[in-house]
């Protein structure tokens, strides 16, 4: 059992994170298995090197004993590679639209966003433009056939892209998409269980189709409820939930804190989605 923490050093982790690495480590450390930690810092701009030392020592306080894989940001040669090879399928096509583009052309909203109505599939784009690289999923699932995943929680699920679209897997200013960097790297470290929170869940099934594409191994996947404030809204970094390195720089005990969490207890005004 191979499980792993994948944060992205663009804020200070919270409660939220804490709740989701403790359940990665502990799922691995109870079979026997591994925890790793990735940093996921391929995000340009946003990026902060300096918080990925931050977030070791948060996992430190939790009391979490993590083994590092490569961060993102040296696997950008793999992420090419790929991309590649899904445009020799004929599976990705160049889409020039703006985001501006993409609201104006009034879309319909599924579970992960505005799904992309198709302007770029059904016509000629240059691909010396800066443009982003979307995967055409009807032809991929023709390619692919069938698919399905398995949810610690929800069970077999059939790949069902109707509610997402066509998703990005190359950004046009920056290099690949969360979805190819995290399936390529699940697959490059050996990951037997994705666990992450379940805002992220609908983002399986893309995940599962780019593995069908490029034979790679179909880890489990356990998508946990988020923790919610006191408006009912995911914590969030940007919304002034106190970060992990405010909690431990003011002397709090981080291993009590841990042992809160795997109990569901826990502070004022924070609470448990529901299923
Ligand atoms: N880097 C992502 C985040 O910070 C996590 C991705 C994942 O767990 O698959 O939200």
């Amino acid at each position: 059992m191979i499980t792993r923490f994948a944060p992205s050093p663009n804020g200070h982790l919270h409660m939220g994170h804490a709740f989701s690495a403790i359940i990665a480590h502990d799922l691995a450390i109870k079979a026997g298995g591994q925890f790793a930690l990735r940093i996921e810092d391929i995000d340009g701009v946003r990026s902060k090197p300096e918080l990925a030392e931050e977030f070791r020592e948060d996992l430190k306080w939790l009391g979490l004993e993590f083994e590092e894989v490569a961060p993102q940001s040296g696997r950008l040669e793999n992420y090419e590679a790929a991309a590649t090879k899904l445009r020799e399928l004929g599976v990705l096509y160049p889409c020039i639209c703006s985001r501006t583009d993409i609201r104006s052309a009034d879309p319909k909203y599924g579970p992960m966003g505005a799904i992309y109505a198709g302007t770029c599939r059904a016509q000629e784009v240059d691909p010396d433009l800066p443009v982003a690289w979307r995967l055409d999923a009807a032809k991929a699932l023709a390619i692919t056939g069938p698919l399905s995943w398995h949810d610690t929680a929800a069970g077999i699920l059939p790949v069902d892209m109707t509610q997402l679209g066509d998703v990005v897997i190359w950004r046009k200013e920056e290099p690949a998409s969360y979805h190819l960097a995290a399936t390529l790297d699940d697959a490059a470290d050996g990951v037997t269980l994705v666990t992450r929170g379940f805002d992220l869940f609908h983002a399986t099934h893309v995940h599962r189709i780019l593995q069908a594409l490029m034979d790679l191994p179909v880890p489990q996947y356990h998508h946990h409820p988020l923790l919610l404030d006191e408006g009912g809204e995911k914590l969030a970094k940007r919304r002034g939930s106190a970060s992990l390195a405010d909690l431990r720089e003011a002397g709090e005990d981080g291993l009590l804190l841990a042992e809160q969490l795997r109990l569901h207890s826990f502070p004022a005004g924070i609470s448990l989605q529901k299923a």
